[in-house]
């Protein structure tokens, strides 16, 4: 007897639901999802060039020079013995010249010296000399855009002001110098738009020295010759060390959330838009993981939604204090016997940070992630310039308005929007060659951004609009 009405039931229930998907279907169609970026042919070559044993044999060369603190001998008689940090920047110069010369000299070889003035950990007065490559970009107003990576050459023993002890630094940071090393030498093979500086400096452990002098100097540059450094990538113990529970298949990516140079005016507006998780070193921290789900490096970056290791520090936040987008690389788990100890045995434990912990395939797999970031970067077009929300009526549809990306070279721009819980860009709309666009969402239920892509399909830093009332 209840059967008849059971049956109805179903009927009524398979009819609602199957309206209610329609519904669903018609609002968010499944092409928004966002995709992977294209592979470009040309880097993914590249990358196949990064080498695993060059890499060892660049940190076994800097582990050569016994101690590389930046308050170490830099005379010329140590500096011809072969010992100190003198020596270690005339080799890491003489390699970027090597690679110059192998590219016809494609690589401008710069050093950028000064007098750091005595401090906490800096007895006296101190020369300190970063050293970079730049492979200048091609196209003329887009060799104004920098892409930089970084990593530190300095390194120190257990005493940060003891100049004799061995400091071998293997992980912290000859594993960063070499990633940049090898950046330089595989990626100045090709040519690209914008500009890339392949940097290391000094002065990290003694207080983020060269990397606060190098940013100063970039900002003053920028000010005054219209540069802009887009994306600095800094590596600082990407070694992989070799301890039991390392996961060799990650690397961590550290990215700020309130900028450290944001006037109390913009952090105002942040905690009003919820922005706390859209910084431009966030937006940086994406990217990267989308380059990581596009190519083929063997290391899967980690997104950390957080400045630093927990209450630590490194270089890409004295760029960040400049007003830079910067991120850090770390290996997934240090081991704290590795770094900052004299080289020593003690209880059957083996103290210091030496070569033969660092797993230089890791090395070269990160080096891989950040080659394909700064590749892809410098080729696609400039952020757009001047994004907007338009916020002057209250309405559930949103539209953006934009400037064209500074060169010119963008062929077409992309809306990508997130539910606020999310951490990464869910949805992508084209929305072609124009300025400005309507899209059926409502801004208060998600965040959205704005990217410029160029004819081949290299994706460019997304930017989030401010509201335009
Ligand atoms: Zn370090």
């Amino acid at each position: 007897m209840i059967r008849p009405l059971h049956k109805l039931w179903l009927v009524v229930v398979s009819l609602v639901l199957a309206t209610g998907l329609a519904a669903q279907a018609q609002n968010e169609p499944a092409s928004t999802s966002v995709q992977p970026m294209s592979v470009d042919s040309r880097i993914s070559a590249a990358l196949q060039q990064v080498s695993a044993e060059r890499i060892q044999a660049n940190i076994e060369k800097l582990v050569s020079f016994g101690t590389r603190l930046t308050l170490s001998a830099q005379d010329p008689s140590s500096i011809a013995a072969g010992r100190g940090i003198g020596a270690a920047r005339e080799w890491i110069k003489s390699e970027f010249e090597r690679y110059s010369k192998d590219c016809g000299g494609c690589l401008e070889v710069k050093t950028d010296s000064f007098t750091e003035p005595a401090a906490d950990r800096i007895p006296q007065p101190t020369e300190i000399t970063n050293v970079y490559a730049v492979l200048k970009g091609t196209d003329a107003e887009s060799a104004k855009r920098i892409v930089l990576v970084t990593g530190h050459y300095d390194s120190r023993p257990s005493d940060t002001l003891d100049t004799k002890a061995d400091a071998p630094g293997a992980n912290d940071d000859g594993s960063g110098t070499a990633v940049s090393l090898e950046c330089a030498r595989v990626l100045s093979k090709l040519k690209f738009p914008a500009t890339i500086i392949f940097l290391t400096v000094a002065g990290e452990e003694q207080g983020l020295n060269g990397s606060h002098h190098f940013a100063v100097m970039l900002k003053e540059k920028m000010a005054k010759e219209g540069w802009n450094l887009e994306a600095a990538l800094n590596n600082d113990i990407v070694g992989g060390d070799k301890s039991a529970e390392q996961d060799h298949s990650v690397v961590r990516v550290f990215s700020e959330g309130l900028p450290a140079s944001a006037t109390e005016q913009e952090i105002r507006r942040i905690r009003g838009l919820g922005g706390e998780n859209d910084s431009g070193s966030r937006q940086l921290a994406r990217y990267i993981a989308d380059v990581g789900r596009a190519y083929d490096v063997g290391v899967k970056p980690i997104l950390v939604f957080r400045l630093d290791r927990y209450l630590r520090g490194g270089d890409h936040s004295a760029f960040n204090q400049q007003g830079f987008t910067a991120v850090r690389f770390t290996e997934f788990r240090e081991d704290f016997h590795h770094q900052h100890q004299n080289v020593r045995s003690e209880n059957g434990i083996q103290y210091g940070d030496l070569a033969k912990f660092v797993d230089f395939d890791y090395v070269g797999r990160v080096a891989r992630l950040n080659a394909a970031t700064l590749a892809s970067l410098a080729s696609a077009p400039a952020p757009p310039a001047n994004a907007h929300l338009l916020t002057k009526d209250l309405e559930n549809d949103s539209t953006l308005t934009w400037e064209a990306s500074p060169g010119g070279r963008a062929a077409e721009y992309e809306v990508l929007w997130r539910s606020t819980t999310s951490p990464e860009w869910e949805h992508v709309q084209k929305v072609g060659n124009v300025a400005r666009t309507t899209l059926k969402l409502s801004k208060d239920n998600v965040i959205f951004a704005v990217r410029a892509v160029d004819a081949a399909g290299h994706r460019g830093l997304p930017v989030v609009p401010l509201p335009e009332r």
